[in-house]
């Protein structure tokens, strides 16, 4: 074989060497470059091996294969001060048997470090100068560099140089894993990606605390896990399935937790493609439990009297004018409408003071509820005057439970310290017509029937339609 044949040989046994030690994973990038340096330094037979990265003026030692205590990673050097410096300026592998004797001699780096004999040349990452792949020694080398080990030099700084952009490839999407990672996982929403069967994909940290499962409890899982029922959760999906694929869909569902807990949530959502066939849902979660909570007390304090927690004249005049417009609608609807009023309640204020005369109204407004169905509709539309609203309820029915009611009260005894108080109420009674202009005309109507009844003695039922 023939020494050229044997080189080249040689030299694609290290090729394959240096492959191989490329492919291994478990070992770091820099660890696989130091291997690198240690096969090249062996085969040109010198003891410094360094990749260097080249910054203006600054050489960084990026890894480096030397005998002990003499180089380290990371160590910067000017640039000047190495051949590194000349090899880039000629932008070419550069090779120096023995300093001493060549053009080289006076090199600031062979007066400043004693290095006699080098081989490097240029690395390109992404087509730009990245550094230096060099060898050196303090010693000369016993044998000339020739064609071939320049040759092998452009090919290990090629290997080297797609070896660093695979790396910095692999490095950038490590990184932007990771930043996905840290706003998916810290986002102040919950984040829940479902796919078109309603199967839970991913679900970050907020969203397992907000529903109370573990993400492995809820990945993989039909996300049917979280709803109340079934009706809620196919009223849901017939929603998204209605939605255009390109707008947001918001949305306020009642949800159960793992613990049973009820709470409600805002859900905001967009379709997104995970590849050509697949799509998803990527919903942002907020749990708005404290928010409704605050809604409906403060919906029931703006309908509510505060005394007997009856509806408000406010609510209830509203209520009525819905119920005519029922009639209107519908003139087989039978709706009656019932108005109360305590009889001389001045009088007990005044006699047993005000404190009792709120009792007197609570005990009242019981009455009422318990003798109610629960579509009726019960308010206290001034001090001591109520109504009540009956759908679907004739003029007779209305007049029966107001009898009752007149009956329930006159029995009703509220004990005090040296006894107990008893309380009549006077009642009209009346019936909602299709004629009726607004919620005005029947409470006129009914008012009138209240004001004979008093007229006529109190304690009293009296009917006007
Ligand atoms: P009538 O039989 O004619 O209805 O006589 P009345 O005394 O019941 O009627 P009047 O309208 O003269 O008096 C109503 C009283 O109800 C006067 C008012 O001080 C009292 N009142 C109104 N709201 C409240 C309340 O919230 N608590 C108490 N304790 N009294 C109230
Ligand atoms: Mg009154
Ligand atoms: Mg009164």
């Amino acid at each position: 074989m023939s020494d050229r044949l044997k080189t080249v040989e040689r030299q694609n046994s290290v090729l394959h060497k240096l492959n191989e030690i490329a492919a291994i994973s478990d070992i770091s990038p820099i660890e696989t470059l130091r291997k690198a340096l240690e096969i090249g330094k062996e085969y040109f037979g010198l003891e410094f091996g360094i990749v260097s990265h080249i910054v203006g003026e600054e050489y960084r030692v990026d890894v480096q294969s030397s005998p002990p205590q003499t180089l380290f990673d990371g160590q910067l050097f000017e640039l000047g001060s190495t051949y590194c410096k000349t090899t880039l300026e000629t932008d070419s592998v550069l090779a120096i048997t023995d300093v001493t004797t060549s053009k080289y001699r006076g090199h600031p780096c062979h007066r400043d470090f004693n290095l006699v004999s080098y081989i490097g040349a240029p690395i390109r990452v992404n087509s730009k100068i990245y550094g230096t792949i060099n060898f050196s020694s303090a010693q000369a080398r016993h044998l000339e560099y020739d064609k071939i080990d320049d040759e092998f030099m452009k090919l290990l700084a090629r290997w080297a140089g797609s070896f660093l952009e695979r790396q910095s490839v692999l490095d950038e999407l490590s990184l932007a894993k990771q930043q996905f990672e840290m706003i998916f996982e810290n986002n102040a929403s919950g984040i829940l990606l479902i796919d078109s069967s309603c199967q839970i994909l991913m679900v970050n940290k907020r969203f397992c605390e907000i529903i109370g499962f573990s993400k492995s409890e809820l990945v993989g899982e039909n996300a049917i896990i979280y709803y109340l029922d079934d009706l809620s959760y196919q009223t849901a999906r017939e929603k998204i399935l209605n939605t255009d694929k390109n707008s947001y869909l918001h949305m306020e569902h009642q949800l159960k937790r793992k613990d049973g807990k009820l709470i409600w949530c805002e859900f905001i959502g967009s379709q997104i493609e995970l590849t050509k066939q697949k799509s998803a849902m990527i919903w942002s979660i907020l749990d708005v439990t404290l928010q409704k909570e605050m809604q409906e007390k403060l919906e029931k304090q703006a309908t509510t009297d505060y005394l007997t927690e009856l509806f408000n004249r406010r609510y209830f005049t509203g209520r009525l004018e819905e119920e005519i417009s029922k009639i209107k609608r519908d003139e087989h609807h039978e709706i009656s409408l019932i108005m109360f009023d305590l009889d001389r309640f001045k009088d007990i204020n005044d006699t047993f003071g005000h404190l009792i005369g709120d009792i007197v109204l609570k005990k009242f407004a019981d009455i009422l509820k318990l003798n109610s169905r629960k579509a009726d509709i019960i308010g206290r539309i001034g001090g001591e005057e109520f109504a009540m609203i009956l759908p679907d309820t004739n003029i007779d029915n209305a007049v029966v439970l107001a009898n009752r009611i007149l009956q329930e009260t006159f029995e009703t005894k509220i004990e005090i310290e040296n006894g107990s108080v008893g309380f009549t109420v006077s009642i009209g009674v009346t019936a909602l017509s299709a004629d009726d202009i607004n919620y005005d005309t029947p409470i006129v109507r009914v008012d009138k029937a209240l004001y004979a009844a008093k007229t006529s003695g109190r304690n009293k039922i009296e009917v006007n339609v």
